[in-house]
């Protein structure tokens, strides 16, 4: 649909989307997409959905209205959980490029390409590198990736086979972001990091419409996060705001939920703090972030005060998973439930089973808990995250040819 404005999420500023934006220039605030649903109510009915592309660009009405650049991302399977009666898992794991990030950038460089923009460049934590990389080939487009050095060997290589220029940091996606930002202007590349474009929510913000859908339009009681940079959380909230002003649904909205790892968890540690002296609900950059979930190793997200919104709104919460609950909880989906989740997808698990046992979530609660990626991106790091649980055994020692433990 054609876009109205892009508005600012801290002053209400409209700009225009005739050309490409980045952030609010008064303040800095996060951009919204902005359309005349208005126009749509009524006209756009559930049932038109059925029978449309089984991906995110089924709802084209609430998309940018440009050329779609799309490996076929979204509409992912809703698993009902074999565990848990009123538990749900959206695996995001089966997109094109193995995780939720594909959404993000599937609008993104439709945008860029119909923007006429030749040169992208973003910090990434692994996945939204990859997934880059994946569009901006398919779009002909060239992408500047900048990646910490220990990132999962898959992230690396899918950048490499996609053609992108990648740039490996010794440091993590802040410092990452501060390279792109030091860099943009003199070498020609738009900025696409997270929330620092508006149209990466919009790619996202469908796993909100896919929630709705696929829940015959009733939205459940909670939706478990995995928050890194927090835009799949803040497109889904997005989302439910649409729909009920096109009235696909009423008032009534999940609570909003964050796992982050506790290694990294800026967002649950201003969570519990409440709002500064100043009025200010803002997190605080966490030093020493340290996970073997790549995808939350975010030690400040710049789209924070909209996350916190989000979990006052719904009376929603925060939580954190070590990494050694992560790694049991990998296991248990994968052999419970048979899917083989990422770490950062694992961790909803983690986060439901102590919203379970701390009573916030009851038994017949409907949750859908995400599953964020695929761990088949993750391989090194898993194997080397379960060696660091699991030592292996002493070596049997040999002596004289015979062949045991003593
Ligand atoms: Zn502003």
């Amino acid at each position: 649909m054609r876009i109205a404005y892009l508005e600012c999420t801290r002053c209400g500023e409209q700009l225009s989307a005739d050309r490409p934006q980045n952030i609010c220039p008064k303040d800095g605030g996060v951009l919204f997409v902005r359309y005349d649903l208005a126009i749509l109510k009524g006209k756009l009915r559930l049932e038109d959905l059925s029978g449309r592309v089984a991906s995110m660009w089924r709802y084209a009405e609430v998309l940018p209205d440009a050329k779609p650049v799309t490996l076929g991302e979204g509409f992912t399977p809703m698993l009902p959980s074999r565990e848990y009666a009123n538990v749900y898992i959206k695996d995001e794991g089966l997109n094109p490029t193995g995780s939720f990030k594909a959404r993000g950038m599937s609008a993104a460089v439709t945008m860029a390409r119909h923007y006429g923009l030749k040169k992208l460049a973003a910090p990434s934590a692994g996945n939204a590198g990859g997934a880059l990389a994946a569009y901006a080939a398919a779009a002909g487009i060239e992408a500047h990736i900048f990646m910490p050095k220990d990132v999962p060997v898959a992230n690396r290589m899918e950048c490499d086979y996609y053609g992108a220029h990648v740039t490996l940091v010794d440091g993590l996606i802040s410092d990452c972001a501060r390279m792109v930002a030091e860099r943009k202007d003199k070498e020609g590349w738009f900025d696409v990091s997270t929330l620092k474009e508006p149209f990466r929510v919009e790619g996202k913000k469908t796993m909100g419409y896919e929630v709705a859908e696929q829940m015959n339009w009733k939205l459940p009681h909670g939706i478990i996060y995995p928050t890194g940079g927090g835009v799949g959380m803040i497109g889904m909230w997005k989302a439910f705001d649409e729909m009920e002003e096109l009235g696909w649904i009423g008032s009534g909205r999940p609570k909003m939920i964050s796992v982050q790892a506790a290694g990294c968890a800026p967002i649950v540690k201003a969570w519990e703090a409440g709002k500064t002296s100043s009025g200010e609900w803002v997190s605080e950059m966490w030093t020493g972030a340290q996970t073997f979930a790549a995808g939350l190793r975010v030690p400040k997200a710049y789209g924070d005060y909209l996350i916190l919104d989000i979990f006052r709104k719904s009376q929603g919460t925060a939580v954190t998973a070590t990494d050694e609950e992560i790694l049991a909880a990998m296991r248990h989906w994968a052999s419970v439930e048979g899917v083989f989740a990422a770490p950062e997808g694992a961790a909803s698990l983690v986060a439901y089973q102590k919203l379970r046992a701390n009573g916030f979530f009851l038994a017949e609660d409907k949750v859908v808990l995400f599953n964020t990626g695929s761990a088949y991106k993750y391989l090194d790091m898993i194997e080397a995250q379960g060696k660091k649980a699991r030592p292996e055994p002493l070596t049997a020692r040999n002596i004289g040819g015979i062949i045991g433990p003593y």
